[in-house]
């Protein structure tokens, strides 16, 4: 995790300055911080008074349908879409700040949607998985890191090893790519511990 990093870099202050926008991206496996990096962004842009809106895919119903939330327990307001299109109508003009977290469940056309609101000047923070249960880049994650502006990368600690863990290992038998669930369907492993199949959790 990268503490305080990316409050206010230089080229971060000169965009500002001169209205320009731009695209944060941060990925990472399962339970490395992700959307805690993502809430805490927010915050900061709450306190600086910006106009903020978050949203988050509608498949995602985990903790809450209006909130996006960490595994630690933060949570922020967000407003649930099925598609970039739909996110797209529903950003207000005046917004400064747009928030999407687990941005592995959107569309492709989510790229074209963060291009076109950074382009008009707004701060877009997009947080998502990068890789899926079998080490796969996950789309769009892959394209929207290489459009980004800002990228960070979150870790976990790999629970067989205590390495650093940079996969989600599933610990339930599924084909689905995609199997919403958190500590009962996946678990984190460095790259040495990682199978990219079910695999039974680790004990303890
Ligand atoms: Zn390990």
């Amino acid at each position: 995790m990268i503490e305080g990093y990316f409050d206010d870099t230089e080229e971060r202050r000169k965009q500002r300055q001169n209205g320009t926008g731009w695209i944060e991206v941060i990925v990472g496996s399962m339970f490395s911080g992700k959307s805690e990096e993502l809430i805490r962004r927010l915050n900061r842009a709450r306190i600086a008074r910006q106009k903020v809106q978050v949203f988050k895919p509608k498949i995602d119903a985990r903790y809450s349908r209006e909130e996006i939330a960490s595994h630690s327990g933060q949570t922020h307001t967000s407003l649930p879409v099925t598609t970039a299109a739909e996110l797209l109508a529903e950003i207000e003009h005046d917004t400064q700040v747009v928030g999407i977290d687990e941005g592995q469940f959107f569309d492709m056309e989510l790229v074209e949607a963060v291009n076109r609101l950074a382009a008009e000047g707004k701060r877009v923070i997009v947080a998502g998985l990068d890789q899926d249960y079998t080490g796969r880049p996950f789309e769009p994650m892959p394209q929207l890191l290489c459009v980004a502006e800002f990228i960070t990368k979150t870790h976990a600690i790999c629970v067989k090893c205590g390495s650093t863990a940079n996969y989600s290992q599933r610990t339930v038998e599924s084909d689905a790519r995609v199997e919403v669930g958190a500590a009962d369907k996946y678990e984190a492993r460095c790259r040495k511990c990682f199978v990219p199949h079910a695999d039974a959790p680790t004990a303890g």
